[in-house]
């Protein structure tokens, strides 16, 4: 199949407009760092440096930390539920309303698609603080108890591959539950926390409610480890989410990670071909595979091998690569230079070990940072493109025989974060989810996301979930 020539369509930056320097949020506050120490963030797609960016110190965490304690002791704890479900209502509208500029800047900022940043990240953005608004004066019909209590100031650390989803993901739970907030958003991709943090100025937000302290890991440690702190939630990866678990261990915080994952996404021989194909590529190639939950595994029944595989080359082949700002762009750039080199190694790992790899004929723009997306075939279990989450647009296939076989391949992981199951049969696919270890298993599609629905892994992806009713305990004393 020929690819459509296609005029270029990129979405105008001229919405955003960027400060070139930000200062930390604090108190309700943009304010310069204690040690005037600043680094800058650069578009990925270019490497054109966009805004440079507060680093806070020690003093400056303890700073925030303090915001969020008096603004937590004096103003939100004793706030009534449906007042504070105000504020989180005027935050979801003001997202919606500034939709498309935070689109623009995430795709600026991370690299990802418009497309997806548009249709897929800020519209849930919006959704998890409308639902949480909905929760925040029916917490006693949560199921935790007749009047249950926030837990104080929550340290929240996230990653940079879905910069303000995991923001709303962190915030809108603790906000609804009476609890105040610092966040750390990761060094890469700080603009759209910053953003937010505009954003609770125009809600009137009350002072040190949600405080926004940027930086490297140095600054999430501080953040972790501060003692006014008294619970820390953290999405990232799996090394440095055994670290925080360690340093909070001795301590009475509670503590939810969300880390990594290597999901199976299996087909079985009964499957639709052309639809299963599309959830593959949506698994593995959505957000350059940057995903936690990402559909790096691919387990095809051994009797339909040829057809998919054949089926899924002709589709990769139709992918374009490119402008992260253009609507027709399905694969943007990598977020990082250190990402590209980690992608770049395992990938050489793989071949080093006997896989057969495979991309389609794809042009990579000179500047900035692009992988094209790749196959490895001939993935036995034991190589390393198996076990290990590559987080980039890299799949690796395996073959099974029957239902058990799948599964024991599926469970043959260190993470449990999702799965995928195709197959026409709904036996099937219950016999399969009460076997597969993971949090989230997807039936015939791959990668939805609701807030409704609980999120969180088994084993090394992590413990306690977020979403749902479920997801509020993590923000409670229960
Ligand atoms: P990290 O786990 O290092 O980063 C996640 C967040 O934690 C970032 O905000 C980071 O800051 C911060 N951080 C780093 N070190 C510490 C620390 N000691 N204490 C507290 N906070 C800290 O992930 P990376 O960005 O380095 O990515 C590495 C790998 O992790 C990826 O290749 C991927 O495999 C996996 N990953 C998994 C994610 C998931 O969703 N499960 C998300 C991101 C990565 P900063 O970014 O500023 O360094």
């Amino acid at each position: 199949m020929a690819k459509f020539e296609y005029a270029p369509a990129p979405e105008s930056r001229s919405i955003v407009s960027l400060r070139e320097s930000y200062g930390l949020f604090i108190n309700g506050e943009f304010t310069p760092g204690a040690d005037g120490r600043a680094f800058k963030t650069i578009s990925p797609a270019t490497e054109e440096v966009l805004a440079e960016v507060t680093e806070a110190g020690p003093a400056d965490v303890d700073r925030a930390v303090n915001a969020a304690r008096k603004a937590y002791e004096h103003a939100w704890s004793a706030m009534p539920g449906r007042e504070r479900a105000k504020y989180l209502f005027r935050i979801a509208r003001i997202i919606q309303e500034r939709a498309r500029e935070l689109a623009v800047l995430e795709s600026l900022d991370n690299g990802k698609p418009i497309r997806e940043s548009r249709d897929v990240d800020i519209p849930l953005v919006a959704a998890h603080f409308f639902y949480h608004a909905g929760w925040a004066d029916k917490l006693e019909y949560a199921g935790y108890g007749p009047a249950p209590r926030p837990l104080g100031v929550t340290g929240q650390v996230i990653p940079w591959n879905f910069p303000l989803l995991m923001l709303a993901w962190k915030i809108a739970p603790a906000l609804a539950c009476g609890n105040t907030v610092v966040l750390k958003p990761a060094e890469t991709t700080p603009l759209t926390a910053l953003a937010f943090a505009e954003i609770c100025q125009q809600a009137d937000l009350p002072p040190g409610v949600v405080n926004i302290v940027t930086g490297a890991g140095e600054t999430g440690r501080a953040l972790v480890e501060h003692p006014g702190v008294d619970k820390v939630a953290f999405t990232g990866s799996t090394e440095v989410g055994k670290q925080i678990a360690r340093a909070c261990a001795p301590t009475r915080k509670k503590v939810t990670l969300e880390l990594g994952g290597k999901a199976a996404n299996i087909v079985f021989e009964d499957a639709p071909v052309d639809q299963a194909v599309e959830g593959i590529v949506n698994g593995i190639f959505f957000n350059q595979g940057h995903v936690c939950c990402a559909g790096s595994r691919l387990l095809v029944q051994e009797s339909v091998y040829a057809e998919v595989l054949a089926s899924l080359r002709r589709r990769l082949a139709t992918l374009r690569l490119g402008d992260p700002l253009d609507k027709n762009t399905d694969v943007g750039a990598i977020n990082s230079a250190a990402q590209l080199a980690k992608i770049r190694e395992l990938s050489e790992v793989g071949e080093a070990e006997g896989a057969q790899r495979w991309s389609p004929p794809c042009e990579l723009p000179v500047k900035g940072f692009w992988f094209p997306p790749t196959l490895f075939t001939g993935v036995s279990q034991a190589h390393r493109i198996a076990r290990e989450e590559i987080f980039g647009p890299v799949l690796s296939v395996l073959t099974f025989r029957t239902p058990a076989e799948a599964v024991e391949k599926a469970n043959n992981t260190p993470y449990g974060l999702s799965a995928g199951v195709w197959t026409e049969k709904g036996s099937l696919i219950l016999w399969m989810a009460s076997r597969l270890r993971a949090g989230v298993v997807w039936a015939n599609t791959f990668n939805k996301f609701d807030p409704t629905s609980p999120f969180g892994g088994y084993k090394e992806s992590g413990y306690g979930r977020e979403g749902g009713r479920h997801g509020l305990e993590a923000y409670l004393d229960v």
